[in-house]
């Protein structure tokens, strides 16, 4: 997902680390000693971490809710689900569609979209129309150890552009968004973070 520039930088860093990297391949099965790879090659593992994605659960669908294939609930633009529209969804639960695609799973998105809903919900108490969710990816932060990181900063959609952090400068701004992400985003709502932060994010809120 990254720039070139940022990925070069990330490859050196797992490098240095140590970490043997093996793209594109596909793991077939998962093993107690290790893991077996398309084509029958098999690679010892002591342990092994699975992180390939994440789906709803299951309990959205028990419930009737329409989800989509992942288990996610489909929501309209002011995030009602598009079933049941008294139900809001937010989060890595919802499949929220914009107009560059439906949105992954992060934190980054998950916070907007959970003050949208509760924006949403004090508005409808007051007779107002729910407005739309209007949202844009700003960065992809990787942490590399507690000393390196990569920040890629991306278009609305997450492409990424030409832009990047890494090092030490990375690691401070890595800390600073996760360590207070709400107060983040209220500076940035309220227009105290540098204007060109925003304009950043084109079509975002
Ligand atoms: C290892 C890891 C690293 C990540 N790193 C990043 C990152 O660097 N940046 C980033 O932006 N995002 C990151 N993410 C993604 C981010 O954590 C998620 O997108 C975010 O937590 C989603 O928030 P959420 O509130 O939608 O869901 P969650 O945080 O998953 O919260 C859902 C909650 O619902 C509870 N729950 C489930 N079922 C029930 C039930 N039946 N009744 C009551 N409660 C229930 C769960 O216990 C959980 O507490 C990472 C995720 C993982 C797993």
């Amino acid at each position: 997902m990254m720039g070139p520039g940022a990925r070069a930088y990330l490859g050196r860093s797992l490098e240095r680390l140590g970490v043997e990297v093996r793209a594109g391949v596909q793991v077939t099965k998962v093993l107690p000693g290790g893991v077996e790879l398309a084509g029958g090659e098999h690679l010892d593992a002591e342990a092994t971490l699975w992180t390939a994605g994440t789906r709803g659960l299951p309990l959205a669908a028990a419930s009737g809710l329409s989800v989509d294939p992942r288990g996610r609930i489909v929501v309209d633009a002011a995030l009602r689900s598009v079933s049941h529209p008294d139900v809001y969804a937010v989060g890595d639960a919802a499949a929220v569609s914009l107009p560059f695609g439906v949105l992954h799973g992060t934190c980054h998105s998950g916070v907007p979209m959970g003050l949208h809903a509760g924006d949403v919900l004090a508005g409808e108490l007051r007779g107002r129309a729910p407005r739309p969710f209007r949202f844009g990816y700003f960065h992809q932060p990787v942490s590399l150890g507690r000393r390196d990181a990569v920040i890629q900063f991306t278009r609305p959609d997450d492409s990424p552009r030409r832009w990047y952090l890494t090092g030490r400068l990375a690691v401070a701004y890595k800390e600073t968004v996760s360590n207070s992400p709400f107060p983040t985003f209220r500076l940035l709502k309220r227009g105290l973070m540098p204007v060109r932060a925003l304009a950043l994010t084109a079509g975002a809120r």
